[in-house]
């Protein structure tokens, strides 16, 4: 039966997204506003890309400052806001470097490369292989639906790119038996958001961390999701204690501007030399004075630890909600500020009624709905967004019973 609110709206757009018949046109904070006027209230964020909400006055700021003054000039010359930013994100993190791109699928290409080009820097070219995450979503370059691993997303594009061995996510005794003399290292999301907000078993990547520096192999984490403060952290591996030599970013580092970023130890880097790897945007003064506002206001003291508490009130909320509704509300998963609730009606259908109550949520694999507000969101919206999920719940109890 046609979804009468996926009906296909005539547009030279190619049809890859049965996309929803709704359009917005301004948004402000937490608050989306349609065309035809109605607010929502925005618990998607982009898929979690508008970490500081619509409209955020520093990024404004940011982006006309920077606007008037230069956009971009190529990465063949020196590019201070580039080195700005780069310096902050290394000062904040395990790494040493960082390479800018534009989007989630070319920072995890950029590790995917960084972690076969250091075997081969070190005389190993046949370590090239990755182990993966089943579950797992790196993006939809040809390498990354590879590591992903999605068959349809992989099927009639040709033969699937080499060198992604997948394991049962969070399963320490399987990665332990994949890892071969080709192995470089393991792939994998510290949340898996894509997925279904699945949390890997307690431990896992330190059980990781330890493999890989007994095996000589890298730690590769596609935090395109889960960084840049989603869990509360600046980034959901520093939950576990133990950092990665390679990291994948975007998503929330640009607060809506297209920003992306792959990040490296200096050993973990040690191939990526002169030539060996390119962009004609990443990193231009306009996208990273952006992200350096991001920063500004991610790292501002009591910023985190807000997020954290947040997440923490929020999902109280929610397990009141399962109480109220266990007929359509299962689980509750995830941690800050990202977080997911598996269904036991269609998350589709779910999607569709919350959206019928000006709220805007996300599905995502495990017939899950996805929770990810901007990190910015206020007590009052967080009541806000309860009430309109309960009542989202009582349509679904209507629409089931
Ligand atoms: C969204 C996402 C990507 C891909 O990012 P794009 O910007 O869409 O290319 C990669 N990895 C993870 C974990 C993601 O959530």
């Amino acid at each position: 039966m046609p979804d009468p609110q996926h009906t296909a709206v005539p547009s030279s757009l190619l049809p890859t997204y049965a996309r929803a018949d709704v359009a917005f046109v301004r948004g402000e904070g937490a608050w989306l506003e349609a065309s035809d006027g109605a607010r929502y209230l925005d618990f998607g964020a982009g898929i979690a890309v508008c970490a500081l909400g619509h409209s955020h006055p520093k990024l404004v700021e940011a982006l006309t400052r920077q606007g008037e003054k230069l956009w971009h000039v190529s990465n063949l010359f020196r590019i201070p806001e580039a080195e700005a930013l780069g310096q902050r994100l290394t000062d904040a993190t395990f790494a040493d470097y960082v390479f800018f791109t534009n989007s989630g699928a070319e920072a995890v290409e950029g590790a995917i490369k960084t972690a076969r080009k250091y075997h081969a820097a070190s005389g190993h070219p046949e370590r090239f292989h990755l182990i993966t995450m089943e579950g797992a979503f790196h993006g939809r370059t040809l390498a990354t639906i590879a590591a992903g691993g999605n068959p349809k997303y992989i099927e009639g594009f040709g033969p699937k790119v080499e060198g992604f061995d997948p394991v049962p996510f969070g399963d320490i005794e399987a990665v332990k038996a994949a890892i071969g003399p080709q192995t470089a290292g393991v792939l994998v999301e510290p949340i898996q958001g894509e997925g279904g907000m699945r949390v890997p078993p307690h431990g896992f990547l330190r059980q990781l961390r330890e493999l890989c520096d007994e095996r000589g192999i890298l730690l590769v984490l596609d935090e395109v999701q889960s960084g840049m403060g989603r869990t509360g952290k600046l980034f959901a591996h520093e939950l576990s204690g133990v950092t990665p030599d390679i990291m994948a970013v975007a998503k929330g580092i640009g607060g809506g501007f297209p920003l992306g970023a792959f990040m490296a130890t200096k050993e973990a880097g040690k191939g990526m030399t002169v030539g060996t790897h390119g962009t004609t945007y990443g990193g231009n003064p306009l996208a990273t004075s952006i992200g350096s506002a991001v920063l500004d206001v991610i790292l501002a003291p009591g910023f985190l630890d807000a997020v954290a508490h947040k997440g923490i009130v929020f999902k109280q909320k929610l397990a009141a909600l399962k109480d109220q509704f266990p007929n359509i509300i299962a689980e509750i998963r995830g941690e800050g500020l990202l977080l997911g609730l598996r269904l036991n009606v269609p998350n589709t259908d779910f999607t569709l009624a919350a959206r019928s109550e000006k709220m805007i949520v996300i599905p995502a694999g495990e017939n899950v709905v996805r929770l990810l507000p901007p990190l910015i969101i206020e007590e009052a919206e967080m009541n806000e967004a309860i009430g309109r999920l309960e009542k989202t719940c009582m349509r679904m109890s209507g629409a089931s019973a």
